[in-house]
């Protein structure tokens, strides 16, 4: 990829929303982006790979965890912080902004909040440092978009949980060290276990031919009578919610996210529209080229306000769930439209590896599906707005 020049779009002044801690935060992970994930995530994603190496650097600028508390190792931001550290990384790749995305909403975040003291003690501060990594088992062969109906299952042996059954889709599964694992117990509740690596019976084969997310590893979670220790079960919280609630926190995050790589599908076309001449005159002083540009800045302004706000409501413990869900319908369609739009306005050069747009596109096409689809969150909204559930 030719060198980093992103410039980000602030059509509306939004910085002067931010505090200046937002802002230091922000411009650390923007510049570590440019520096460490821009020169190499292309040839990462040709060759359908996560680059290990930038584990370190995720972790020092506050990637994993950056809600939890200092005491157990995270960086104890607020949630427009955290937003704007996934928005960075998104800019750079959704893959690492999903591996970033796992590690602190769908690891450290039920350890966190479900877990005992031990378990805080012993996982949190690794995990936040990037020596562990973490997988989130939610998904099975059968049951996507509806979770509940799982069949992974573990009975009460009486010094340990035998653990059975198959997850489908798990980012990071493949090199994970530990794995938080939705299973229902005999009573066919769903509770959280802690799954470590190297368990007898426990697997994680990867997912290969991915046209989306290449950097980003992909696999399944197969228990074969896995003999969990009573002690790494979730005690805090069981039921579908507990699950739900991770994903609430994932789920804003990506709303963050996905403005990262509609920034820079935007930036990426503007430039090219001021330098690519066709018919005498540079591109972007033709109308149909500009009214491309002028929908995207108008569609990233939208989001950017609608997720600050999400971003205050949750720093106040005030945004609902279907808040959450409406950002993340509302801006990964809006990001996956301007990425489809750029990649036509680079014309031949838009398909290939020299500029980042094909590469988000293609991201964005997972991203608009995991994590509850596009219409998942469409009928979650139309359920909070009238009262009726159109799930059944
Ligand atoms: C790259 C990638 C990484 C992932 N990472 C993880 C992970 O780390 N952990 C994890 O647990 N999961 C993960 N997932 C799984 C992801 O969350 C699921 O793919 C997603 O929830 C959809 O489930 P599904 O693929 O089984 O689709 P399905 O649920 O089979 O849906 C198929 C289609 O039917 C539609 N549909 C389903 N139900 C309804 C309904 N009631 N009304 C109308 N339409 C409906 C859906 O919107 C969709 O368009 C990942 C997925 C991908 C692609």
């Amino acid at each position: 990829m030719p060198q980093d020049l992103f410039q980000a779009p602030d059509y509306y002044l939004l910085d002067e929303l931010l505090t200046e801690e937002h802002k230091l935060v922000r411009d650390a992970a923007r510049e570590w982006v440019k520096r460490e994930v821009s020169p190499i995530i292309e040839e990462y994603a040709q060759k359908a790979e996560f680059p290990t190496q930038i584990i370190n650097g995720l972790a020092e600028i506050g990637a994993f965890g950056p809600y939890i508390p200092v005491e157990y190792g995270g960086a104890g931001l607020d949630q427009v912080s955290y937003g704007l550290i996934m928005q960075e990384i998104e800019r750079g790749d959704s893959g690492v902004r999903s591996t970033a995305s796992v590690q602190s909403s769908l690891v450290m975040y039920p350890i966190w909040k479900f877990g005992s003291e031990d378990q805080r003690q012993k996982y949190l501060p690794k995990l936040a440092s990037g020596e562990y990594m973490g997988c989130f088992g939610l998904t099975e062969p059968d049951f996507g978009s509806n979770p509940g109906g799982m069949v992974t299952n573990f009975k009460d042996k009486g010094d340990y949980y035998l653990l059975n059954g198959a997850k489908m889709w798990i980012s990071n599964a493949p090199f994970a060290d530990i794995a938080v694992v939705w299973a229902k117990n005999e009573e066919g509740r769903i509770h959280g276990l802690i799954v470590e690596r190297g368990m007898e019976g426990f697997s994680t084969p990867e997912t290969h031919n991915k046209w989306s997310l290449r950097a980003s590893a992909t696999g399944e979670l197969i228990f074969d009578n896995v003999k969990v220790p009573k002690e790494n079960l979730l005690p805090g919280k069981s039921g579908l919610g507990a699950p739900l609630l991770c994903l609430d926190s994932a789920r804003y995050g990506i709303a963050w996210g996905a403005i990262g790589a509609a920034m820079d599908c935007y930036d990426t076309a503007l430039r090219y529209s001021q330098e690519r001449i066709q018919f005498d005159k540079p591109i972007g002083a033709f109308q149909l080229q500009q009214k491309k540009l002028a929908e995207m800045i108008t569609e990233i302004t939208k989001a950017q306000l609608l997720t600050w706000r999400l971003g205050v409501l949750r720093n106040d413990n005030r945004a609902t769930s279907a808040q959450i869900s409406m950002a993340k319908r509302n801006n990964v369609d809006m990001a996956l439209k301007i990425a489809r739009d750029a990649r036509q306005m680079l014309g031949g050069m838009g398909i290939t590896g020299e500029y980042p747009i094909m590469r988000h596109m293609m991201n964005l096409e997972s991203v608009v599906t995991y994590e509850g689809t596009h219409d998942i969150h469409l009928l979650i909204t139309g359920m909070d707005v009238t009262g009726l559930n159109a799930f059944k």
